[in-house]
Parts: C-alpha cells; sequence; structure tokens
C-alpha cells in the first residue's frame, strides 16, 4: 500500500521544574538560595529524508511525543534538556493544521522545520533573591510543550505530471524516456504508486516527470483510483495528456481526453487551467482506416492545444516530446512550493478561580494550566502581545482575586518566568 496521506498527533516535552534549594555550607550561617532551572523540554523536529519516497512508516505510529526536561537541582544545577524527537518525512511532504487544513509548512525546499517547541523549564528558587526576599521558598514549574495534531501531505515534486486513462501508456512513456522502471501491464491499475522519472534530454536540460495511477471516471469524488493520486500533480508546472488513438479498447479518443479532462477540473479547476499538451499515443497500433487521430486532433486544436504523434511502445515521436516538454518548461514559472498559512490561535485566560495563588513575603506566585498556555503564546518583547496577555489576565478577574488576598501596590506578581510589579 502507497501512504501519502496521515493523520498525527505530536507533542513537545515540557519544561522542567526549577528547584528550591538552599546553599549549605560547614560554618556557613546561612546560605543564599541555589535551586537551579529545569531544563528544557524536548522539540518535534520535522526533517526531510531524501531517501524516503512515502509516508509508510506513519502508518502505525500515530503519536509522537518529546521527553519533558529534568527538574533543577541544588547548587545551581540545571535540570538535563529533554531530547529533540525528530520526525522523518520524504522532501515535497507538506504540513498542516488537521482542523483547518491550513499549511503549517512545505517540506520541499527547507530541511528542517521545528514543528512543536519544547517547554521552558520553570526557575529555581536561585532566581528570585532579592533584597525584599532574601529566603525565596519557590521556584517555578517548567511551561508546557507545543502540540498539535496535523496532516502528512506528501505531494511529489515533479515539473510535469502525466494523465490519462489507464492503460494508454502513461507507464510506458515514463520508462523509455526516463531512468524509471514503472510497472507496465496490460490491464487497468497496473500504476499503484506513482512513478518519478527524471529525463534528460541534453547537457544542462533536464525535468522530472511523473507517472500517476490512473484517473477514472468519478475519481474526483472518491470513487476509486485515482483521486488520491491527484495532489501528487498538483505542483505540476506542465501537464501531458496521453490519448490512445489505436481505438484497441473501443474507446473514443474524443471522449477519453473530456473525461479526464472533467475529472480534472473537479478535483481543482486551478489544475485543470495548467498548461497542458496532448499525446496521441498508440500510434503503431492505428488503423488505417481509423478517423481517430484526426478526430482528436481537430477537437484538441479547436481548443488551443497542440498534439503530438507518439507511440510509446516503439518509442516513435518520445524524444521530440520531450524536446518539446523541455522548451514549454523554460517558460512556466518553477514548481509550486506552498506558502504558510496557519495562524496559530492564541491560548485564551481561563476562570482566576482555577489558578494557584502563593503569598511568600511580598511575592504573589501566580500559576495554572491555562496561564502556562497564555504564557507560552506571549512574546513579551512585543507590545501588542503584551497588551493582550494584560487584557486576558483582567478578564480572568485574576486582579480582584489579588485584592481580595491583600496585595498592596509595589508588590510583585510572578507568573512563570515573568514578574511585574503590582500597581491598582
Ligand atoms: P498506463 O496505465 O497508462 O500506465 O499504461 P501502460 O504504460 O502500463 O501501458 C498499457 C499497455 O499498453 C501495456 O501493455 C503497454 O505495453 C501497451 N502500450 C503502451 N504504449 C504503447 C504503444 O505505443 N504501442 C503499443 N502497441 N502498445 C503500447
Ligand atoms: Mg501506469
Amino acid at each position: 500500500m502507497f501512504v501519502d496521506k496521515v493523520k498525527i498527533y505530536v507533542k513537545a516535552g515540557n519544561g522542567g521544574n526549577g528547584a528550591v534549594a538552599f546553599h549549605r555550607e560547614k560554618y556557613v550561617a546561612a546560605g543564599g538560595p541555589d535551586g537551579g532551572d529545569g531544563g528544557q523540554g524536548g522539540s518535534i523536529i520535522v526533517k526531510v529524508d531524501d531517501n524516503m519516497s512515502t509516508l509508510m512508516d506513519f502508518r502505525y505510529k500515530r503519536k509522537y511525543q518529546a521527553p519533558a526536561g529534568m527538574p533543577g537541582e541544588g547548587g545551581r544545577r540545571m535540570g538535563k534538556r529533554g531530547e529533540n524527537l525528530i520526525i522523518k518525512v520524504p522532501r515535497g511532504t507538506v504540513i498542516k493544521d488537521a482542523e483547518t487544513g491550513a499549511v503549517i509548512q512545505d517540506m520541499s525546499d527547507l530541511d528542517e522545520f521545528v514543528l512543536c517547541k519544547g517547554g521552558r523549564g520553570g526557575w529555581g528558587n536561585k532566581h528570585f533573591a532579592t533584597p525584599t526576599r532574601q529566603v525565596p521558598r519557590f521556584a517555578k514549574a517548567g511551561l508546557p510543550g507545543e502540540e498539535h495534531e496535523v496532516v502528512l501531505e506528501l505531494k511529489l515534486l515533479a515539473d510535469v505530471g502525466l494523465v490519462g486513462f489507464p492503460n494508454v501508456g502513461k507507464s510506458t512513456l515514463l520508462s523509455v524516456t526516463s531512468n524509471a522502471h514503472p510497472k507496465i501491464a496490460n490491464y487497468h491499475f497496473t500504476t499503484l504508486y506513482p512513478n518519478l522519472g527524471v529525463i534528460y534530454v541534453e547537457e544542462g536540460v533536464s525535468f522530472v516527470m511523473a507517472d500517476i495511477p490512473g484517473i477514472i471516471e468519478g475519481a474526483a469524488e472518491g470513487a476509486g483510483l485515482g483521486h488520491d493520486f491527484l495532489r501528487h500533480i498538483d505542483r505540476c508546472r506542465l501537464i501531458v495528456h496521453i490519448v490512445d488513438v489505436s481505438g484497441s479498447e473501443d474507446r473514443d479518443p474524443v471522449e477519453d481526453f473530456e473525461k479526464i479532462n472533467r475529472e480534472l477540473a473537479e478535483y481543482s479547476p486551478e489544475l485543470a487551467s495548467r498548461p497542458m499538451i496532448v499525446a496521441a499515443n498508440k500510434l503503431d497500433l492505428l488503423a488505417p482506416d481509423s478517423d481517430n487521430l484526426k478526430r482528436l486532433r481537430a477537437h484538441v486544436e479547436a481548443q488551443g492545444l497542440e498534439l503530438y504523434e507518439i507511440s510509446a511502445g516503439t518509442t516513435q515521436g518520445t524524444k521530440q516530446l520531450m524536446r518539446t516538454v523541455a522548451n514549454k518548461l523554460r517558460d512556466l514559472p518553477p514548481v509550486t512550493i506552498y506558502e504558510a498559512d496557519y495562524v496559530k490561535p492564541l491560548a485564551e485566560a481561563g476562570d482566576s478561580g482555577e489558578l494557584s495563588i502563593q503569598h511568600f513575603d511580598d511575592t504573589w506566585d501566580v500559576s495554572g494550566p491555562w496561564l502556562a498556555q497564555l504564557i507560552n503564546d506571549i512574546n513579551f518583547a512585543d507590545y501588542e502581545s503584551r497588551m493582550y496577555f494584560d487584557r486576558q489576565l483582567r478578564k480572568s478577574g485574576l486582579f480582584e482575586k489579588l485584592e481580595e488576598m491583600g496585595i498592596q501596590d509595589g508588590d510583585t506578581v510572578s507568573i512563570y518566568d515573568f514578574e511585574f510589579d503590582y500597581e491598582r
């Protein structure tokens, strides 16, 4: 089975907790706080492996979790970082948000991508010694690692996509013009894997052509084979539409041509409007009295398309066709690389009642799951982001709660690795 689309769940490691510890030494009366920070959680990193050609490895493993960071220790020792988890994918894999389908990253021209960042380690109490709190008896919990449900979709990187009814000779054409060795047989759907071949035309001129499993009627609605494979020609710059004009299977070439075009249009109108050239194949089998070729030529040319006569079986006309393709490609835009359009939704505040608030001297330490998520999403270097944080805290009712508990102007509010002075 050829696997080219999978849904997986990924989670980066949580940050380790900070330590509460005090320096102890013989003859030293009161040592200072020396609890170290927690280690950063491992990140989820997606990496291109050019030896992979399918997403088969993901068929049975759908959950990927990077290890957490270790807690900090006394003596200012930082916890060990969680190791990054590397997920290998074939080149051309597009990572999408499972919920919205938005593109997170196209792994075509980038080799490595951090999909989920590991959580920051919590601060140990060594951070909290100030003149007004010389004995900080608190440390911070680590922040959660990011998590995401994503879809991996393989879209082959090919300049040219071969389309056409099953058995018209697509695989044969690829095999006689390229280094690829696709399966060829005289029955429908022999191609269950897309095949890629490099066509070398002359020094400095070559291109990649993809032969995808046959498109059949109804494929665009998901009936039968083909539908799933159309995504592999999504990136193509040029479509070569192969039509069997020999009449060897009792089919009408004009009808075949129109049917395939309808399938393409139903799958994607944009794909259907991609530059196309038509190749009439199996000329060696054409009966002298058949008008198939003439009718197809008239039909195709009436649509402003060019038609080339070939016989993939005997290689007649195939070299010239490849030369024409190479010439056309010169003027066409490069293979499509998908722009990322995924926008991470910012975490929102929950209720202040769900928060844990601890009071030490002049410091109010606030923590809780939604607050940890929120703090993760805030970029404190950015004004807008800080304002968002402020609005969310107000919405949660945190400040009223702190007031009730007796917070004073000038006290410190301490939220994970962020602190600010309280002012009414
Ligand atoms: P695909 O399904 O479009 O990939 O078609 P294949 O390349 O597998 O070809 C289907 C059958 O048609 C095979 O038996 C081929 O040998 C045969 N075939 C392909 N091209 C030609 C041709 O130009 N002439 C003849 N006589 N047979 C061909
Ligand atoms: Mg084939």
